[in-house]
């Protein structure tokens, strides 16, 4: 039982942000997501604030959760604010994998802005940047 201090995210946008024009350093200061509150309760991980995490990232619940029951390899749902994962999870394994997520999903990789959305063409998916235009296209969704 242990909670997280957020990801190193920050750094992720430290990596893009020393190249951006001042309007799109902005973005940085008010994207907050909160660190995954995770309680290990027999052969069950639990994700107490898994919504509000989703929320924060401006993404669907089960659209987070399928992604990360791919990633661990196991089954689980969601419980009110909570996710329910099948089998023992550490809290670092699974900040590893919200990092991902925000990664693939919804920072642009262009310009680090997390002010995106996910768009489709035809068969693809593509990560739509609010702030700069971009599209990227995304992986398996
Ligand atoms: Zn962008």
């Amino acid at each position: 039982m242990s909670e997280i201090d957020f990801y190193d995210f920050e750094k992720l946008l430290d990596k893009a942000y020393g190249e951006l024009p001042e309007n799109v350093k902005s973005y940085r200061s008010r994207f907050e997501v909160p660190a995954a509150q995770v309680t290990i309760a027999g052969n069950r991980t639990i994700i107490e604030n898994f919504v509000d995490i989703a929320e924060a990232m401006n993404r669907d619940p089960n659209h987070l959760l399928k992604f990360l029951l791919r990633e661990v390899a196991t089954a689980g749902t969601l419980e009110g604010r909570r996710a329910i994962l099948q089998g023992r999870f550490t809290p670092y394994l699974i900040a590893n994998k919200l990092k991902k997520y925000l990664k693939e999903f919804v920072i642009c990789p262009v310009c680090g802005s997390p002010d995106t959305k996910i768009i489709k063409k035809g068969r693809f998916h593509f990560l739509k940047c609010e702030a700069c235009g971009a599209e990227t296209p995304v992986t398996h969704l």
